[in-house]
């Protein structure tokens, strides 16, 4: 098991802090032998990002702000220079206006529709494109998706739609780049308490609900998202491409509140 992800090497983006989802994935990565390359979102993220891109033993740390096409392109051009290939990417980016995750939905602006589906949704298409470019020996990708893409959560929102169509991407990719030996999935996180997490109107308390309410009885943390992407991106799930795997301490399965809430 150590060496499970020994002489591969990927690029996580989306680490803001150590709360963040896709450091709990890096860890995993990097306590598994791989070599990680960063990416942070402008200089504020990277002041926090570099040391912990250390901490994992990182050489490669770029700057790169996926609304802007030429970041992205000059992020890949560095793997390429630097390390000639890639075996994996881990793609844990999302943003909206907080101003509407709260109230309707129907009340959503198209400017911030438009930006919340380019940052959360397309960024994810374009980061793959450039990915496969480098997995010249097949691959795996991982992006971070949540339940309100297929049930209704409330304030969720334009965020909603943003990951229904990334979970579409996540088998319209697969298609495209299975005959590769690419393979593509995606992580349905359950609440986690993180700066994105934040923006949510009343998180807490969907946070509190799904302790009280969810299989397990309690919430997932981020070593335990890094588990399953490590499974997900490490020759463990060789045969498995297109899905999204929820961890969500089975939240997902239930259809009503367990009785004792309901009592109350
Ligand atoms: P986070 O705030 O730690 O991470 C979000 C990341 O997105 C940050 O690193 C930020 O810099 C990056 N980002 C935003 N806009 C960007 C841009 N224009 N260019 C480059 N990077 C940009 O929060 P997180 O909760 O770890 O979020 C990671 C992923 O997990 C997101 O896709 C989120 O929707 C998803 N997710 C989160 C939860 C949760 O409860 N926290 C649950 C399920 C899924």
């Amino acid at each position: 098991m150590e060496g499970l992800m020994k002489g591969k090497r990927g690029l996580v983006m989306g680490v803001a802090n150590d709360h963040s989802i896709a450091w709990g994935i890096a860890k995993k990565l990097s306590e598994h032998g791989a070599e990680l390359a960063f990416t942070y979102q402008g200089e504020a993220f990277g002041r926090r990002v570099k040391p912990l891109a250390d901490q994992a033993g990182a050489k490669l740390v770029v700057p790169c702000d996926v609304e802007d096409s030429a970041s992205v392109a000059a992020t890949f051009d560095t793997l390429k220079q630097e390390w000639g290939g890639l075996d994996f990417v881990v793609h844990a980016i999302g943003f909206s206006d907080k101003n509407e995750l709260k109230g309707l939905y129907a009340d959503t602006s198209r400017e911030n529709f438009v930006r919340t589906m380019v940052i959360s949704c397309y960024s994810f298409t374009e980061i793959a494109r450039h990915a496969a470019g480098l997995m010249t020996d097949g691959g795996a990708m991982v992006t971070l998706t949540y339940a309100g893409s297929v049930r209704v959560m409330p304030n969720y929102n334009v965020m909603g739609v943003a990951k229904a169509g990334l979970e579409a991407s996540v088998r319209y990719l697969a298609n495209d780049y299975g005959p590769r030996g690419i393979r593509v999935n995606g992580i349905s996180a359950g609440p986690v308490r993180t700066l994105a997490g934040a923006g949510i109107s009343d998180a807490r308390y969907m946070y509190s609900y799904q302790q009280r309410n969810s299989p397990l009885r309690r919430t997932v943390n981020i070593d335990e998202v890094g588990g399953s992407a490590l499974y997900l991106l490490s020759d463990l799930s060789s045969g498995v491409t297109g899905e999204i795997h929820y961890v969500d301490s089975g939240y997902h399965i239930v259809s009503m509140p367990t009785l004792d809430e309901l009592k109350h």
